[in-house]
């Protein structure tokens, strides 16, 4: 694994160099684990763009002997304020730390001043995105880690549809709750973020959180959810109908399916982000949905349950092979009720791999 995150590091000192940067703090979390493979709550590291042993990792006491684990062959300080402590490192060595950037788009106002303090002889350049842009393609044991998230979601969904715990009565944080623990029984560290149950009229806000409400005979049930595994998540949302679905919601389910499988197909190595939005799009458009199709199409999914590539109308950019990415089209009509389908796929060299397998058929219950 240290190779790894050392094949990681050389590909991020590649791109100081494109940026004329001699160096790079990073002090987010996600970003330094995907680095170094550090999985504690407190840490900064400074990468150098001409080689890796000039990097220095930085944790606080409680941390280590989980950094000297994880982080193996990088040199370690061990103080509290991490990104400063690697600050004045730099401005200690200022002929070779000359430029540094920094994750601008992680740092406070404040923690940027305390860094300023510190960078005397150095400056301090914004450089946001560099490591979020290299975690956009994924290697195969990111991908691994994700199949397992997913998985651990698959099964606990089949197994809660199974002991009949989805059905009228049950409330919707009840649901949420069982999710959640059996997707832990099924390998999950827990879950990737809130799991949402929105039932009935609910159903119609795109990210509802889950009441005491209970499930009533003819409500859609909408079901958002994911599992954390080793650091990466999983995202998929299904569909379940409380006794036999109504024409309209059979009728809004099959538009969305439809969308959804458009988006699926659309979602190849080289196909431009905002193309992929809008073949899943057109699909609800051509049916006068347009405007209850409340946002993008979907997003990456890695160390973040939210990362880049944006799915949407306005994205620049396209896919490529290794990005793992949702593909999530909904139609939400207020007070009545919404349709949203998700899987999490991974793009392939010759087409996309879903990675989500519950059935994409209207369950009822
Ligand atoms: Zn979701
Ligand atoms: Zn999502």
């Amino acid at each position: 694994m240290h190779q790894t995150h050392e094949a990681r590091r050389d590909a991020l000192r590649a791109r100081l160099v494109e940026h004329e940067l001699d160096a790079m703090l990073v002090t987010d979390l996600r970003n330094i684990r995907y680095l170094t493979g550090f999985t504690g709550s407190n840490a900064a590291l400074l990468v150098h763009s001409a080689e890796d042993k000039r990097s220095v990792f930085c944790t606080d006491g409680r941390y280590e002997q989980q950094a000297a684990a994880e982080v193996g062959q990088l040199e370690q300080v061990i103080e509290r304020q991490c990104g400063s402590a690697l600050t004045r490192r730099a401005a200690a060595d200022r002929e070779r730390f000359r430029r540094l950037g920094f994750e601008s788009q992680h740092v406070s106002v404040d923690t940027y001043d305390a860094l300023l303090e510190q960078a005397e002889g150095v400056e301090l350049r914004r450089a946001p995105g560099l490591v979020e842009r290299l975690r956009m393609v994924k290697d195969e044991s990111e991908i691994e880690a994700i199949r397992m998230a997913c998985a651990a979601a698959d099964r606990a969904l089949a197994e809660v549809i199974e002991q009949g715990e989805v059905r009228a009565g049950m409330t919707e944080r009840q649901i949420a709750r069982e999710l959640e623990s059996r997707m832990m029984d099924n390998g999950a560290a827990g879950p990737a973020f809130e799991t949402i149950v929105a039932a009935g009229a609910h159903s119609a806000i795109p990210h509802h959180r889950p009441t005491d409400a209970e499930l009533c005979t003819g409500d859609l049930v909408k079901i958002d959810f994911g599992a954390l595994v080793d650091g990466y998540h999983s995202d998929m949302t299904r569909m379940l109908v409380v006794g036999p679905p109504a024409d309209w919601q059979r009728e809004l389910y099959q538009l969305v399916r439809t969308a959804q499988a458009a988006g699926c197909q659309a979602a190849l190595g080289g196909a431009e982000l905002a193309a992929v939005d809008r073949a899943a799009r057109e699909v609800i458009e051509r049916a006068g949905y347009g405007e209850r199709f409340l946002h993008g199409l979907g997003h990456g999914v890695g160390l973040d349950v939210h990362e880049a590539p944006r799915l949407a109308k306005e994205a620049t950019g396209t896919l490529a092979a290794g990005m793992t990415v949702t593909v999530e089209p909904g139609v939400y009509l207020a007070d009545r009720g919404g349709v949203r389908i998700e899987d999490t796929l991974a793009v392939r060299e010759d087409g996309n791999e879903v990675l989500t397998l519950s059935t994409k058929e209207l369950v009822t219950v």
